[in-house]
């Protein structure tokens, strides 16, 4: 019988933590859960660790650690551990062989690279990561014999379609996207969109910011910065296609002409189960595509002009070095700040443009340059809000 394999879940409490929970729920024989982090949802945290009898748990935030650790709910002899420091003992735990991270934002790079630097198989739904430091992720990656597998459904999907071929065989990549909850508005209509407008998507349930992310489709954007690091591919080879029903999660061309595509419902549990258990497929937890009743497929291409961080993302991964580390950084200052109603929708672009023309930008090679730079694109961001 094969051993059981150990898993950490970064942002257990979130989206995608929970379509995780319900996998490993169904597949608990297959799969332990060891560790779990959130940044302050610490009830909920508990909860998990009670039913999963999780033994190591990370709360990022320290009152709410502090809360956790005074609380009659913390289940006897855990490790409970706060701030990086926790995120980091969690990622390098001997025994774990998996790290799932699907923190939102940029604090899952350094537990990555550390969980990298041990040989562990790292499961990324937290695109953020490769786009801030593809470059170093994939280099330590190679170097100590880590796994890198996509759960972003269409990276996931793309991972299926290419199932191993050999890089000359590859044309192009075909990355699907819903077009969100705009996809037919006009500009004059993005105009006044309100932070509970954009906070509806039209398939999937998914945490904010990827939600408001998918509505100005900068989410597309940083997927096409996350595709050309995790499959080795030029900016050019990847093309985004708009498909409204979310169920083609993306689609390989190969230089014979033949493409290839995945399906499956919208639902992320999907790619999350074939990414933490790849290679292998295991009985699915929910029903699947029905081709009895009637079943639509569109496709139509993107519009730049209405979605500009689309053309933003692109242009930054073409300029490389720190564009798109910036590209990431002034988009999540933008987007809190749109949340937060302190700008308007059509601001998060702009905010994103200005940033990337003042961004100086020299070849990144350390976590520490990257890191650099993410602040100083922040602050570009922010003094850019301001002067608006
Ligand atoms: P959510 O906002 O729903 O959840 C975020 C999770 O990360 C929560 O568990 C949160 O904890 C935790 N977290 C945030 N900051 C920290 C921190 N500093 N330390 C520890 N934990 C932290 O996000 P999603 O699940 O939607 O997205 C997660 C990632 O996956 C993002 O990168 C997103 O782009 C990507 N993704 C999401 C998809 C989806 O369907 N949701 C699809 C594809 C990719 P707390 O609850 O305490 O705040
Ligand atoms: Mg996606």
């Amino acid at each position: 019988m094969s051993e059981v394999s150990k898993i950490v879940l970064f942002g257990a409490t979130g989206s995608i933590g929970e379509s995780t929970l319900k996998v490993l729920r169904k597949h608990a024989e297959k799969m332990q859960l060891v560790g779990i982090a959130c940044h302050s949802s610490y009830r909920e945290l508990l909860k998990i660790a009670r039913e999963f009898e999780v033994p190591n748990l990370t709360i990022f935030d320290e009152r709410a650690f502090e809360e956790a650790a005074k609380s009659p709910d913390l289940p006897e002899g855990i490790t409970l551990n706060c701030g990086m420091n926790g995120l980091l003992h969690l990622a390098t735990l001997p025994e774990v062989t998996h790290t799932l991270f699907a923190m939102v934002g940029v604090t899952g790079l350094r537990p990555a690279l550390a969980a990298i630097r041990q040989g562990k198989t790292l499961i990324l739904a937290n695109k953020e990561i490769l786009v801030m430091a593809g470059e170093l992720i994939t280099r330590e990656a190679k170097k100590n014999g880590a796994t890198l597998i996509p759960a972003d459904s269409e990276h996931n999907a793309i991972h299926q379609c290419l199932n191993g071929t050999e890089k000359p065989e590859l044309s192009r990549i075909l990355l699907t996207a819903s077009g969100g909850r705009f996809l037919n508005a006009s500009l004059e209509e993005m105009e006044n969109v309100e932070p509970e407008d954009a906070l509806q998507h039209p398939n999937w349930d998914m945490g904010p910011k990827i939600t408001i992310d998918s509505s100005t489709m900068a989410n597309k954007g940083l997927e096409v910065i996350e595709a050309r690091w995790l499959f080795d591919v030029s900016p050019r080879q990847i093309k985004v296609v708009i498909h409204p029903q979310s169920i083609v999660h993306s689609m390989v061309e190969f230089v014979d002409g033949s493409i290839l595509a995945q399906l499956s419902p919208p639902d992320m549990t999907f790619a999350i189960q074939n990414a933490i258990f790849h290679p292998r497929r295991h009985q699915r937890i929910m029903e699947t595509l029905d081709f009895t009743g009637e079943l639509r497929l569109d496709f139509q291409p993107p519009d730049e002009h209405r979605f500009p961080c689309l053309r933003l993302a692109r242009e930054s991964l073409e300029a490389g070095g720190a564009c798109p580390t910036a590209f990431n950084a002034a988009n999540e200052v933008a987007v809190q700040a749109f949340i937060e109603r302190k700008i308007p929708f059509l601001k998060i672009p702009t905010t994103i443009e200005r940033t990337l023309e003042k961004m100086p930008s020299p070849g990144l090679n350390t976590l520490q340059e990257i890191q650099e730079a993410d602040q100083i694109a922040r602050k570009l961001a922010e003094s850019s809000l301001t002067n608006a």
